[in-house]
C-alpha cells in the first residue's frame, strides 16, 4: 500500500514512511491509495475468528511488506491486550466499552499498535526515533504506556501546567525511563505550536528522526478500524445486518476509521459525530460552510478541539461531497448541562455510568433515532473513556459510586516523580532544551 499526500496526490510514500514522517513534508495528511474490498464470506465468518486473526485480515493490505507477519502479529497481539465488550443498554440501543485499555482511553489501542512500529523500523534502520507529541489529557498518558521501554524510542510530552487532571499528569510523569515529560507554561495550543514548529525546525530534523503520534499519524487510525470489526462480530447472530454508530468526536480520526471500515465493506448503515459545543462539524453539515471559532471548554474536554484535523480525510473521501456525505453522516453537538442530565438519566434509569463523552455518544444516537423514527436497527455508540478519568465533572452523587479496579489504584497511589522538566512557551527556549538534553 502507498499513501499519498491530501495536498499533492503524486506525492507517494510507503507505510514505513508515513509513520516515520507523520505528516507529508508538503504539510497534507497522507491518505491509503486505495481502500481493500472485502468479500462478504469474511463477514459471514467473523464470529468464527478470533479477534487477532480478524486484526490481521483487515490491517495486513494496509502494511503490505513494510512489517514481516511474525512482527505483525507480535505487533496486533500487544495492541488488543484487552477486551472491547458490547453491552446492551435499552431497546435497540447498545454501548461498545473501548475503555479496558491500561489507560482507560480507547486511544490506547492506536498508541501501543504506532508504539510496535515505531519500535519495529528504529531497529530496522539502526537509529533512535524520537517521538513529539503535545497532549490535552488523553493522548499524552496513552503514548507514554504505549511507548514505555520501547527500545530506540525517546517519546517526549508536552502538556499545559495546568490543563489536565491529576491522574492524567500520573499517567505521563510517573513512568521514566524512555518517556520525558515537559510541563510549558501555556495553553494545550501553546504545546501544538512548540510541535509545529520543531517539526520544521532544521537543527532538530537534522539532529533527530523526529515523528509524531497523534491521529495525523496512519498508524495511529489505521487500528482503529478494529472496534468496528469487533463490535459487529458481537451483534451478528444470523444474517447479514446493517448497524448504526455514534461516535464522539474531537479529532475525527475514530469516526474516520469507521468510514474506512465501512468502505472495505462492513455493513454500517450510517454514522453520527457527536459532539460538545465545539461544533464546527455540525455546522457544516448543515450549512456547507467550514468555519472553525475559538475552541470553548467543556467537561468533555477531549472533544474540546475546533479545527478537526481528521476532517479533511473524511471530506476528500466523500470527494468533498455534501449530498454524499449527508447521505452516511449527521452530526449533533450537546452542552455539558444535557451530557450531565443524560449521565444521571441512564444511570437512574439503567444503572449503567457513563463518561461524559460516552454521554454524548449517546445523546448523537438518540436524537438520530428519533429524528428518522427508528427504534428495530442495531444501534452502537462508542464509550471511549472510564468514567474515573473525568471523576471531577461526573455529577456528584456519582463519583462515590464509581468502582475502582485494582490496576487502577496502584496507579492513583503513585507519587508523581519529583525530578520534573517545566520550561516556558517560548519556542527559542523549549528548542535549545531539546536540543541539548540527554
Ligand atoms: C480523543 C478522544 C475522543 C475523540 O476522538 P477523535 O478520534 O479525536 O475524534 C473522544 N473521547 C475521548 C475520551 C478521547 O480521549
Amino acid at each position: 500500500m502507498l499513501y499519498y499526500s491530501l495536498k499533492n496526490y503524486q506525492n507517494l510514500v510507503s507505510f514505513e514512511d508515513a509513520v516515520l514522517t507523520g505528516l507529508s513534508p508538503d504539510g497534507g495528511l497522507y491518505m491509503p491509495k486505495y481502500i481493500p474490498k472485502l468479500e462478504p464470506q469474511f463477514f459471514h465468518k467473523l464470529p468464527f475468528f478470533d479477534m487477532y486473526a480478524i486484526a490481521m485480515f483487515i490491517i495486513k493490505p494496509y502494511i503490505g511488506k513494510y512489517i514481516p507477519e511474525k512482527f505483525l502479529d507480535q505487533i496486533i497481539h500487544d495492541t488488543l491486550n484487552f477486551s472491547f465488550p458490547l453491552k446492551k443498554i435499552h431497546d435497540n440501543i447498545h454501548v461498545l466499552e473501548l475503555f479496558h485499555g491500561p489507560t482507560l482511553a480507547f486511544k490506547d489501542v492506536g498508541a501501543q499498535f504506532i508504539a510496535g512500529c515505531l519500535s519495529f523500523f528504529s531497529k530496522k534502520l539502526e537509529k533512535n526515533v524520537t517521538v513529539l507529541v503535545a497532549t490535552s489529557g488523553d493522548t499524552g498518558g496513552a503514548v507514554a504506556k504505549g511507548f514505555h521501554k520501547k527500545q530506540g524510542i525517546e517519546v517526549v510530552i508536552l502538556y499545559p501546567y495546568n490543563g489536565i487532571s491529576s491522574l492524567q499528569k500520573k499517567q505521563i510523569t510517573t513512568l521514566g525511563e524512555n518517556i520525558l515529560a515537559v510541563e510549558i507554561h501555556g495553553s494545550f495550543d501553546d504545546c501544538q505550536n512548540l510541535v509545529k514548529k520543531a517539526f520544521l525546525d532544521k537543527e532538530i530534523n537534522k539532529k533527530y528522526i523526529l515523528t509524531s503520534a497523534n491521529s495525523i499519524n496512519v498508524g495511529r487510525w489505521l487500528p482503529q478500524m478494529f472496534y468496528y470489526f469487533l463490535a459487529y462480530r458481537q451483534i451478528i447472530v444470523k444474517n447479514l445486518i446493517e448497524i448504526i454508530f455514534s461516535v464522539p468526536s474531537g479529532n475525527f480520526g475514530n469516526l474516520f476509521a469507521g468510514m474506512i471500515a465501512e468502505k472495505m465493506g462492513l455493513p454500517i448503515k450510517f454514522f453520527i459525530a457527536s459532539t460538545n459545543v465545539n461544533d464546527t462539524v455540525p455546522r457544516f453539515l448543515k450549512s456547507e460552510k467550514y468555519h472553525p471559532l475559538p475552541v470553548k471548554k467543556t467537561i468533555s474536554n477531549a472533544m474540546d478541539i475546533s479545527n478537526p484535523s481528521n476532517f479533511s480525510r473524511i471530506w476528500h473521501l466523500y470527494k468533498k461531497n455534501i449530498f454524499q456525505l449527508r447521505k452516511k453522516l449527521s452530526s449533533y453537538k450537546f452542552t455539558d448541562e444535557e451530557t450531565l442530565k443524560s449521565i444521571e438519566f441512564i444511570w437512574k434509569k439503567y444503572k449503567y455510568m457513563l463518561d461524559p463523552h460516552g454521554a454524548i455518544g449517546y445523546l448523537g444516537l438518540k436524537q438520530y433515532l428519533q429524528e428518522i423514527n427508528n427504534t428495530s436497527d442495531p444501534a452502537i455508540f462508542l464509550e471511549t473513556a472510564h468514567p474515573i478519568k473525568f471523576l471531577d465533572h461526573m455529577p456528584s452523587f456519582l463519583q462515590k459510586k464509581i468502582v475502582i479496579d485494582q490496576e487502577l489504584e496502584v496507579f492513583l497511589k503513585m507519587k508523581n516523580i519529583t525530578k520534573k522538566i517545566s520550561l516556558s512557551n517560548d519556542f527559542n527556549i523549549f528548542k535549545s532544551w531539546f536540543l541539548e538534553k540527554k
